[in-house]
């Protein structure tokens, strides 16, 4: 099936051709019709299958027909365990999203804060994030989630076995209540569930 049945358009269709993708991969299929309807949804997959573009490509396809947002403002706010994800993350963003006027950022500790500060205040609409600095950034008025849509937990079991529980609870209360949730981890353990099914109350697809 090629990616236009899913429903992605063609800035995106274009920027994952040039990338080399022919065909979507099994979690793909399911995943990028589920996110494009609206659905919660929570999905067990490995690295390697393909997750990232499963649940970056929807939410591009959803925020290239919005209005561009002024201000610190953010869409999307896309949660990592560790510094080498969020990276890796936001690279994937930013080449599934060059044919289109998204931007995105990702903050990770380790680095100056001050830098992250001046470069939200012009506003992104992805941002890529691991939990404490996220934390430190919001303390700091740094952030604004009142435009914010969609929340994406990404390698939810590393986080849980980082003990991340306590700041991804913090962080949901600073969203508005009214988004989308999706959850994706390797494993599926009973931890990861309940975490999914607390800040989820809304419809929810299972591909887990
Ligand atoms: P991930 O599971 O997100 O870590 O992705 C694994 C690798 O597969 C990444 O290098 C992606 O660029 C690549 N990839 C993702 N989707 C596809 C696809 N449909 N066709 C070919 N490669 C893909």
């Amino acid at each position: 099936m090629p990616f236009a049945k899913l429903g992605l358009s063609s800035p995106l269709v274009q920027a994952i051709t040039e990338l080399g993708y022919n065909t979507p991969t099994p979690i793909q299929e399911q995943a990028i019709p589920a996110i494009l309807s609206g659905n919660d949804l929570i999905a067990t997959a490995q690295t390697g299958t393909g997750k990232t573009a499963a649940f970056v490509l929807p939410l591009l396809e959803k925020f290239s027909h919005a209005e561009a947002l002024r201000g610190k403002r953010i869409r999307a706010l896309i949660l990592v365990p560790t510094r080498e994800l969020a990276v890796q993350v936001e690279a994937n963003v930013a080449q599934y999203a060059k044919h289109t006027h998204l931007t995105s950022m990702a903050v990770y500790g380790g680095v100056d804060t001050e830098a992250q500060k001046e470069r939200l205040i012009k506003g992104v609409d992805i941002l890529v994030a691991t939990p404490g600095r996220l934390l430190d950034l919001a303390h700091k008025r740094a952030l604004h989630f009142d435009e914010l849509n969609v929340m994406v937990l990404d390698e939810a079991d590393r986080m849980v076995d980082m003990g991340f529980v306590d700041d991804i609870h913090k962080i949901i209360e600073r969203l508005p209540e009214d988004r989308q949730n999706l959850l994706f981890s390797a494993t599926m353990t009973d931890d990861v569930r309940a975490l999914a099914y607390d800040f989820s109350d809304s419809k929810m697809t299972d591909l887990a």
